[in-house]
């Protein structure tokens, strides 16, 4: 079967519902992706989980909120490919919030891309750890009662040497960060803002709010936290980049 052929019957197979913000995601992806070489993808559980379908890279799917450990395995193995993970708020940061914790801790020389959709859209609408307060949901009919977790807050305190925020309607901004984020030497993360039209459609939402830093911030820490708890207008861009010897680096020189 040819290339285009593939590519044709690939496209017919998608299930995310029309609208879905997870088409932006991986159309920004396809184009960064395209600009290197010995790229392996895994991703979690969630409707983000199926981008590993959709991609004719080597890819595999992870069990919940275990991506990170697994990414982790493929460097040790084989430090030359760019190995890329897809989670999503609910798998990443319910399920397996001490996974991410720890390879950004390590440094691991992985990248990760949060799909944060802010609800679990596979099981068809309950709250996440990102879910807004007073959220109504299938959990939650009288609104959600817990403040949402930061992601990118999260991953600068717990030693992320990359970290960037996106938005799923911005492509080709998205792509570029996308892009740093995987050339980048170390552990690597971008939030990537995504509506979820059928249960949390925040698309009205952010493109009011959503604006793009000017240039990147690199080495201000302090900076980085600042623009990751503005919530008036919401920043995306590269908040943080600091070079570190890797995980891998390490134990590889033992
Ligand atoms: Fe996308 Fe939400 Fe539909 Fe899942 S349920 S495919 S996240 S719109």
């Amino acid at each position: 079967m040819k290339l285009e052929e593939v590519k044709e019957r690939i496209k017919k197979s998608i299930t995310w519902c029309p609208g879905c913000g997870n088409f932006g995601i991986l159309k920004a992806f396809e184009r960064a992706a395209s600009k290197l070489e010995n790229v392996v993808v895994s991703s979690g559980i969630g409707c983000h989980g199926k981008i590993s379908d959709y991609l004719i890279l080597p890819s595999c799917h992870g069990i919940h909120g275990r991506v990170p450990p697994f990414l982790t395995g493929i460097k040790l193995a084989n430090p030359d490919l760019t190995v890329v993970g897809f989670v999503g708020d609910g798998d990443a940061l319910n399920e397996g919030i001490e996974h991410l914790i720890h390879a950004a801790k390590r440094n691991s020389d992985i990248t990760i891309f949060l799909h944060n959709n802010g609800v679990f859209g596979l099981t068809t609408g309950q709250i996440t750890a990102t879910s807004p307060k007073g959220f109504k949901s299938k959990s939650t009919p009288k609104g959600n009662l817990e403040e949402p977790l930061n992601p990118t807050a999260l991953m600068l305190v717990s030693g992320a040497t990359f970290v960037a925020r996106g938005y799923a309607g911005k492509v080709e901004h998205l792509s570029n960060i996308m892009y740093k984020a995987m050339k980048h030497k170390g552990f690597s993360f971008v939030e990537i803002l995504q509506p979820c039209v059928s249960f949390n459609n925040t698309w009205k939402f952010y493109g009011r709010k959503v604006y793009e830093i000017e240039g990147d911030n690199k080495n201000d820490f302090e900076k980085a936290l600042k623009l990751s708890y503005e919530d008036d207008k919401i920043p995306i861009g590269v908040f943080y980049k600091v070079e570190k010897e890797s995980y891998e680096e390490i134990l590889l020189n033992l």
